[in-house]
């Protein structure tokens, strides 16, 4: 079918951090369009709880932020791009402060917290629900500005391309139907893909979209093997997967077998502040030694003031289950928790396909190397999507005025759930926090069945949950491939196969 473009100058796809920064610091130069797929504060953005990394303490300096950060990564992170993530840090945070947003302070100054991998006190954040304070400013930044139109539960389905070059996207917009909007840069902003296995703390817009847009347009797509599991989330049979975030352990927050025993002593000498991958290991091998479904964060030894005052979301919702973090255990477990991977981006956020940038989580802009430091990825989705902003302002390229668009193939809801269900259980098993050579290829395979089943079946209407299913599939089998590809264990990548590098 032929449709019209909507003219806009950019159209951004997503409205968490990357997405609305991006739409807040270009809206000056030209008419901008936002798609999302839910509601606007649906994000991965809205749920973070730790903080925003920078370094702005006194003591502290972006060489030290850059050299923890590399050391997190493995070494084999981007340098011109972990540079640039640094040094730019400060003004991200002056522009957040500018648009208003309300981070602690302490005498006056910025309240720095400190996490698991970082030398200094350096997280800049609102108690527990930075994620919520930082959505908040931009959503209003964006609201209030008459340049940026947002179209709320517009499923993208579809990036378009001419001779080439991406010039616009198509979505499925609640009670207009099918559109199609045309732009000289078309920013993907659509955040991770947690779904894909069965326990993260990704919300529900986490299905890995942007990746599956990004595929169908055969756009470069990178290290997606390097997929960051929390150590610390609420094991409850009820309630799914709450974080409890690193900044518990910074606070002073151990982590205790059902022995009792303080176990990191048995793993890394910097204990329960070691990178998220080596917590994530070693509470998994406790797990398995001992044949539990958890271990436990004790926090018993800290004050109830200090607790209530800098965790208010966690000691609610734990009272809410009877847990008194000053006189309980918390039981947690590992969950899927950040995509480090994902499209290849420069520096300015250029994709691999003329006209199409990416930024944010479903970026691979090099920052992260094989982990990610806690709470650079607020950072790198508010540094590169303002550096995209600039560099596409270069950008002159006019759309054209209709283009052909090959509606997307949904299948039932009922099969939709149990194609989605299969790879959630085979992803968690094979593809997980350490992986084997056969648990790689035996969900190879299964993702392979999966896909073509998925094609295989009979079109039903459009369904949101039946697409993000299919991009789901797409994305793991990037997750898998990067994976058996890599052959030394390195960061996030642990094959016990393989001799660790
Ligand atoms: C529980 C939790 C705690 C975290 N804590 C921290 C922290 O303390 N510090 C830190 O730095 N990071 C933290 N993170 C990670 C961080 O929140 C994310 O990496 C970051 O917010 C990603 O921002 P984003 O803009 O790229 O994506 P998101 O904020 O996830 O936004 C993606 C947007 O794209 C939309 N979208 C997706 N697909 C489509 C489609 N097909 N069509 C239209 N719209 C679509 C979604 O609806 C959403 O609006 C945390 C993450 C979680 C889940």
């Amino acid at each position: 079918m032929t449709l019209p473009l909507e003219q806009y100058d950019y159209v951004v796809i997503g409205s968490g951090l990357a997405g609305l920064s991006f739409a807040a610091s270009v809206a000056a130069h030209g008419r901008v369009a936002v798609l999302t797929k839910a509601e606007i504060s649906d994000s991965n953005t809205q749920w973070a709880q730790g903080g925003i990394a920078a370094a702005v303490g006194e003591a502290d300096k972006w060489e030290f932020h850059e050299r923890d950060t590399m050391v997190a990564g493995g070494g084999i992170n981007d340098p011109a791009a972990v540079r640039y993530l640094v040094q730019h840090a400060a003004e991200s945070i002056d522009w957040l402060l500018s648009l208003g947003a309300n981070f602690d302070r302490e005498d006056g100054e910025l309240a720095l917290g400190m996490e698991g991998g970082h030398s200094q006190h350096r997280i800049v954040k609102h108690a527990d629900r930075t994620g919520w304070e930082v959505e908040r400013t931009v959503v209003h930044a964006v609201r209030s500005n008459p340049n940026i139109t947002v179209f709320e539960k517009a499923f993208v389905t579809q990036l378009l391309i001419e001779n080439g070059r991406c010039v616009g996207a198509v979505a499925e917009v609640d009670l207009l139907g099918l559109r199609a909007f045309g732009a000289k840069v078309v920013l993907l902003a659509t955040g991770g893909c947690g779904r894909m296995y069965q326990h993260t703390t990704n919300p529900r817009v986490a299905t890995g979209d942007g990746i599956g847009l990004a595929h169908d347009i055969g756009a470069e797509i990178s290290e997606m093997e390097f997929m960051q599991f929390h150590p610390t989330t609420l094991y409850h049979n009820q309630l799914r997967s709450f974080l409890i975030t690193e900044a518990v352990r910074g606070a002073g927050g151990t982590l205790r077998n059902h022995n009792g025993r303080r176990f990191m002593y048995d793993y890394d000498p910097r204990l329960e502040l070691s990178p998220r991958d080596v917590v994530a290991r070693a509470i998994e091998a406790e797990m398995k030694k001992l044949e539990t479904w958890c271990v436990y964060l004790d926090t018993t030894h800290l004050s109830p003031e200090l607790l209530k005052h800098e965790f208010p979301t966690i000691w609610e919702k734990l009272e809410s289950i009877d847990i008194q973090m000053d006189r309980d255990w918390i039981p947690v477990v590992p969950a899927q928790h950040y995509s480090c991977g994902g499209v290849k981006t420069d520096i300015d956020g250029r994709s691999s396909i003329p006209g199409l940038y990416a930024a944010g989580e479903v970026a691979r802009t090099g920052v992260h190397g094989a982990n990610r430091l806690a709470s650079n990825s607020l950072l790198e989705a508010m540094v590169f999507a303002r550096a995209a902003s600039v560099a596409a302002l270069e950008e002159t390229h006019v759309p054209p005025e209709r283009l052909t668009v090959k509606p997307a193939k949904s299948v039932t809801e009922a099969d939709a759930v149990r194609l989605r269900r299969l790879l959630q259980h085979q992803t968690t098993k094979g593809a997980g926090i350490v992986k084997t050579n056969d648990g790689l290829a035996e969900t190879a395979s299964l993702i392979d069945k999966l896909m073509k089943e998925y094609e295989r079946l009979p079109a039903a209407p459009f369904s949101t949950y039946s697409l993000e299913t299919r991009n789901l599939i797409i994305a793991a089998q990037y997750v898998v491939q990067g994976a058996i590809d890599r052959q030394a264990n390195v960061g996030l990548h642990y094959n016990a196969d393989l001799v660790t590098a």
